[in-house]
């Protein structure tokens, strides 16, 4: 039987090992440090339950909820609070709440009349059929203006991919937006006729988590996996034998051996990626190299409630870069952990999760923890007016944390399949990267 090799135990990894190993194939998966999960890390400490990187994932696929049941953990599934509906971002210093309905979006103050006039006017914009990658906010200011960039989609950008949209791909980040405009001219038409065709049952997309964090998912998998589940090697070279078959090399604490096998499926961060194929490919390695990473620092604090005035009533808020520059703000964001899912603090305890870094402050490991830890309650003091000091910090510093699709993306990414192809059609032999099948 074919031997298969997946190096990263992170979710992309071991869920590939989970479903292939289900389907009855030779699979190993290699991963670098002591435990399985990757960016997915939970702790727990003092009462507080704690997630190191991802908080939640939207429950899109319905593969998701097939996993979970499959894995028995379905029933350890939960959705985020309905009062975390609540989206704020942040203008003037203050939080204004982001619209979830034609009304709210005529009354709210998170933009001015000219900015919602200009909003209206998006049927009218042309397509665009420039050739070159548009950025996002390009995209953005074309079709909706300056304000509804500024004060929706910068903070939304910053929210998930922790990047600047002056700089990432349109096309790379958002297809879906990307097409609404090529198929049907706009946002809004998109909008109104996309869905008309469609056929499937509409899916309710919801925030999950489980009650013991993200990490039940890895922790799950890795159970199953068993011995197939190599910790703690960390794989720093490939290329082929004498019998064409993929020979694999690990700086390893407990794997001590060359690994052969006959496909390698990659699910590790592309510049380790790249590292490691270099013998192989120059050309895959290069492109690979590309693609670029920012830091992100977490700050977690935990209070008792007493000790916060403010309702916590929502997800927590994002600061549009605008504000930032303006007020001198250092956090991105924050997100109100126990409202979000109540239990994470404990029993009169509320719990916050602070971001910082990303594409805005790609600098931030500079700072040592008194710095990181007085930038975030000095923030956290002006927005919630938080001026009490926290019972308990954790700080979490990920130095290559969130990859950015910059502008060109979608080139680089065609490169690496080409190169892809030319292995498989010189050695019959395949490696096949998760990102980007
Ligand atoms: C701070 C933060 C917050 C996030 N928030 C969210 C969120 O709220 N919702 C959401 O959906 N997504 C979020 N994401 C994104 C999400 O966490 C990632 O997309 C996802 O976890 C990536 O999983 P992965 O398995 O592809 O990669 P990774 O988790 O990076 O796993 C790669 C694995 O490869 C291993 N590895 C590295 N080098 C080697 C080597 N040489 N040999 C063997 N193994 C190696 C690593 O140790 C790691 O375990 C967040 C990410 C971060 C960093």
């Amino acid at each position: 039987m074919e031997k298969i090799l997946i190096i990263g135990g992170g979710i992309s990894g071991l869920t590939t090992a989970y479903w292939l190993d289900k389907k009855g194939l030779d699979v190993t998966v290699i991963e670098k440090e002591n435990r399985g999960g990757g960016s997915i890390r939970t702790e727990k400490d003092s009462g507080y339950l704690i997630e190191c990187g991802p908080n939640s994932t939207l429950d899109t696929f319905v593969e998701i909820d097939d996993l979970c049941k499959d894995l028995g953990i379905f029933k350890d599934k939960i959705d985020a609070s309905d009062n975390a509906k609540n989206r704020y971002v942040v203008r003037d210093g203050r939080l204004r709440p982001l619209p979830t309905g034609p009304l709210q979006f005529i009354t709210t103050d998170l933009w001015s009349i000219q900015g919602k006039l200009r909003l209206m006017c998006e049927p009218f914009i042309k397509k665009y059929n420039g050739s070159s990658d548009e950025t996002i906010a390009q995209f953005v200011v074309r079709r909706t203006g300056q304000e509804f960039l500024d004060y929706a989609i910068d903070p939304f950008v910053t929210g998930v991919f922790a990047g600047d949209p002056s700089r990432l791909s349109l096309k790379s980040c958002f297809p879906k937006m990307y097409s609404l405009e090529q198929d049907y001219g706009g946002l809004l038409k998109g909008g109104i006729f996309g869905k008309r065709k469609k056929t499937e049952p509409k899916r309710k997309m919801k925030l999950i988590s489980f009650v013991n964090g993200l990490q039940t998912i890895p922790d799950t998998i890795s159970k199953i996996l068993g011995d197939r589940f190599i910790k703690g090697s960390s794989v720093t070279s490939l290329r082929m034998d004498r019998d064409n078959r993929f020979e694999v090399t690990c700086q390893d604490v407990k794997y001590k051996e060359v690994f052969r096998c006959d496909k390698v499926i990659f699910a590790t961060p592309a510049w380790v990626t790249a590292g490691i194929v270099q013998p192989l490919s120059e050309t895959l390695a290069a492109a690979l190299k590309q693609i670029e990473y920012v830091p992100v620092v977490i700050i977690f604090t935990g209070y008792g409630r007493k000790k916060i005035k403010h309702p916590l009533d929502g997800f927590g808020f994002l600061i549009p870069s605008k504000e930032s520059k303006k007020t001198g703000y250092n956090i991105l964001g924050s997100i109100w952990s126990s409202t979000v899912f109540p239990g994470r603090a404990g029993a009169g305890n509320v719990a916050f999760t602070n971001i910082l870094g990303g594409g805005r402050k790609p600098d931030i490991l500079k700072y040592d923890d008194k710095e990181l830890l007085d930038m975030t309650l000095m923030d956290l003091n002006a927005i919630l007016g938080i001026n009490e000091q926290p019972d308990f910090i954790r700080i979490i510093r990920q130095p290559m944390a969130i990859p950015q699709y910059t502008i060109g993306h979608q080139d680089r990414i065609d490169v690496i399949k080409r190169e892809l192809a030319k292995i498989k059609a010189f050695t019959s032999q395949e490696i096949i990267l998760t990102e980007f099948q």
